[in-house]
């Protein structure tokens, strides 16, 4: 057991981000009764989440160096409004050391790992060497830096495919797939030049590229006092690039044991670096045989899929954590009921191979119904920018069986319309009502091999269109103009204001 302070309340948070998680984490904050501050660039003044938050700062101009990754401007933001905590959400700063480091020597808890934690497994080789030396299996490969010599010898030994990965790699980027050796001088120049410019870390190492593996991940929880516990696992094997697309808890590929093992796994690594607040360990999953990847120090895309089976809000505990408290449950408290899946709707165009789509919102209408969850920051006169990721909205549905959340998704979707820019929501529409899909014969590469999209518009589209002509006429007849002076924080805001 480490010796920890007694718990210190957590009264006032910043959240070091925007969009749909900063509006999640704002919830998490105000349901507790503490407070909230927002920071904004240029491009999200007129955002929903800034309206939301108790108090809202401006940090910069649109480009996230210099606004959302400005730690400097983040700390004298949260010094000036006194918090005494700082939520990074996922991406820009959530697994910078450096960042956790100095909310700590600003004397304000980061919601999330020690620096020393997050720097000693944030490395994907130095998660590597550690899972090693803990017995728990990982993709062949090499766990130390390599040339371009070395993984040429190394593809020699254990033949192509193999995967190039960089040290500090983090949302599908900086990994380069390598089928043939005339490849390898192109892929290991492009890989390394992503890991420097999107992580400022050039450093590589590679992987067997294993075949059809499907992507497994345990949620774990850790207090400050050495208490730890996993809640189940969450299937995220539809991917495009690398990056997921849709969620479920739990997996149909994973019995009890296999379960249970995968479990034990990620705990048996958090307790190796001493691990505290929400973290995820990733795994390939072949079979019965599953292999580590990495571990992500953070809140992620996909939690809401855990909550929804297990009943915990991860955010909340995030916070008592921070605050020093002792997680108020065991292992054996944890016991997921139904199946939770999760679709990540993007600005992306699925009929033009997933071209990233920019634009206003003209107009949205979410779905709703029992058992289901919409997370996001959207709303009319939107502007979707080439700032920040496409995540629009998650649709996360609650089912008593696969089937039940898969036709809940199924309505919701149908439900969920978005003009002014395009979205993916036709691609899981027609994902949701394939064969291979329903039967959970899925892997990471599903979409490519498996899958094609049927190239009509649906109807869908079209339902979209008429909506929106609804809507503005509709606008046209009954909203007055914006009263002159309203402030930001007025709740009218929503309706009026915003770029005209
Ligand atoms: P999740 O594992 O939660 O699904 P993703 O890998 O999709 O998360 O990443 C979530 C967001 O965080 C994306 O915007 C992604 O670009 C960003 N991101 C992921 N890893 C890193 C990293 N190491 N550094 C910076 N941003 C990252
Ligand atoms: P990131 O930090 O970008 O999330 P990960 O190591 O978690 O990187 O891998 C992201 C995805 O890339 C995995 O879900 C999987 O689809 C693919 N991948 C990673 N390593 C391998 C591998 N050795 N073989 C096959 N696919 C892999
Ligand atoms: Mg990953």
């Amino acid at each position: 057991m480490k010796k920890k302070k007694a718990p210190r309340p957590i009264r006032k948070v910043l959240i070091a981000n925007r969009g749909e998680i900063a509006l999640r984490i704002i919830r998490g904050c105000h349901e507790r009764g503490i407070d909230t501050v927002a920071v904004y660039s240029e491009a999200d003044r007129w955002a929903n989440y800034v309206a939301r938050a108790r108090e809202s700062h401006f940090i910069g101009p649109a480009p996230a160096a210099e606004s959302y990754l400005r730690m400097d401007r983040l700390l004298e933001v949260a010094k000036k409004s006194g918090v005494d905590a700082i939520h990074p959400g996922y991406g820009f700063l959530a697994e910078n050391g450096d960042f956790s480091e100095a909310c700590r020597d600003a004397g304000i808890r980061f919601i999330g790992p020690p620096p020393e934690v997050i720097r000693k497994i944030g490395n994907k080789i130095n998660a590597r060497k550690l899972a090693e030396e803990n017995g728990i299996p990982v993709v062949p490969g090499v766990s130390h830096p390599v040339t371009e010599e070395e993984v040429a010898a190394f593809a020699g030994k254990h033949a192509y495919p193999v995967l190039i990965k960089a040290a500090g790699g983090g949302g599908g980027r900086g990994m380069r797939v390598v089928r043939k050796k005339s490849d390898l001088g192109r892929a290991y120049r492009e890989a390394a030049s992503e890991g420097e410019s999107a992580f400022g870390n050039s450093t590589l190492f590679v992987e067997k590229y294993v075949r059809n593996p499907r992507h497994i991940e345990i949620q774990i929880l850790a207090d400050t006092h050495g208490n730890m516990v996993h809640l189940g696992e969450r299937e995220c094997s539809i991917q495009r690039r690398h990056q997921k697309l849709v969620e479920e808890s739990p997996s149909v590929a994973l019995d009890e044991k296999v379960r249970t093992k995968m479990g034990e796994a990620a705990l048996r690594i958090a307790k190796a670096v001493g691990y505290e607040n929400a973290g995820t360990c990733e795994f390939l999953v072949e079979g019965r045989k599953f292999y580590f990847l990495e571990v992500n120090t953070r809140l992620q895309v996909e939690h809401p899929v855990t909550e929804m089976v297990t009943g915990i809000d991860l955010v909340q505990e995030q916070i008592s954590i921070a605050a020093g408290e002792k997680l108020r449950f065991r292992q054996k408290d944890i016991v997921p009921r139904g199946h939770a899946i999760e679709c990540r709707i993007c600005a992306e165009d699925p009929f033009e191979n997933f071209a990233p789509s920019i634009g206003q919102v003209a107009a949205v209408q979410f779905p709703s119904g029992p058992f289901l969850r919409v997370d996001s920051d959207l709303r009319r006169k939107t502007d979707v920018t080439v700032h920040y990721d496409s995540l629009l909205a998650k649709v996360i549905a609650w089912g008593k069986d696969r089937t039940d959340a898969l036709d809940r998704m199924e309505q919701a979707l149908r439900e969920f319309k978005i003009v002014g820019v395009q979205t993916t929501i036709p691609f899981q529409l027609h994902l949701l009502r394939n064969r291979k899909f329903r039967e959970g014969a899925i892997h990471t590469r599903f979409l490519e091999k498996e899958f094609t999209l049927d190239r009509v518009r649906t109807k869908h589209d079209r339902e979209a269109v008429l909506l929106a002509t609804a809507l503005e006429r509709e606008r046209r007849e009954r909203i007055a103009p914006s009263p002159a002076g309203t402030t930001p924080l007025s709740p009218w805001i929503q309706e009026y204001r915003g770029p005209e």
